[in-house]
């Protein structure tokens, strides 16, 4: 995730579903620097069962519940989605418009959830609610959450996010979704 830019300094937090347990990376931990010994391990049902995890574990854990095939959740603040998470004339049922067909594919629809601080139980209450029917969101004023078949599925996806929201900065009022093709 550092490798591909996505983070910066001790943000973001990654996650992955086997069985009923949640294998979480640590509370205050550089994704750039974290080694497989200082992962966690939590019950589905939050209970820990082996280090520290990440204060914003309670968001990763409301995706699963909503959608139970997620076998990944990367959540980061990543530069441009946390920029997009900041506007407030968004679409906050579907912040970004699909500009690219990977976009389309890839990433879907895109709600914004109503802003509650770090690690608060009502941020992931909302993220849980919108994970029912979105595997991507953002979080208001504060960065992405996505939920992957597994991690490089949703590496692949948070990046396709990242760089749709770059190119809708880039081209404000200009953006505009591929026009429809019609044939013959
Ligand atoms: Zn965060």
């Amino acid at each position: 995730v550092h490798g591909r830019g996505l983070t910066h300094g001790r943000t973001g937090n990654v996650s992955a579903r086997v069985g009923d347990q949640v294998v979480v990376t640590p509370t205050g931990a550089s994704l750039s620097t974290v080694t497989e010994s200082e992962l966690a391990v939590i019950g589905l049902d939050g209970t820990v069962r082996e280090g520290k995890p990440s204060k914003e574990t309670g968001l990763h854990l409301a995706v699963y519940r909503s959608r139970p095939t997620a076998r990944a959740v990367v959540h980061t603040h990543s530069l441009y989605s946390a920029a997009v998470s900041c506007i407030p004339t968004v679409d906050e049922d579907d912040a970004l418009p699909p500009l690219t067909a990977y976009y389309r594919m890839r990433v879907g629809r895109l709600p914004v959830v109503p802003f509650a601080p770090p690690g608060d139980r009502q941020l992931a209450v909302h993220a849980g609610r919108a994970a029912r029917d979105a595997h991507c969101m953002l979080l208001r004023n504060h960065g992405a959450v996505v939920a992957g078949d597994d991690l490089d599925h949703a590496l692949d996806v948070l990046e396709e996010l990242e760089h749709v929201a770059q190119l809708y900065l880039l081209l404000g009022e200009r953006a505009a979704p591929p026009a429809d093709r019609h044939d013959g």
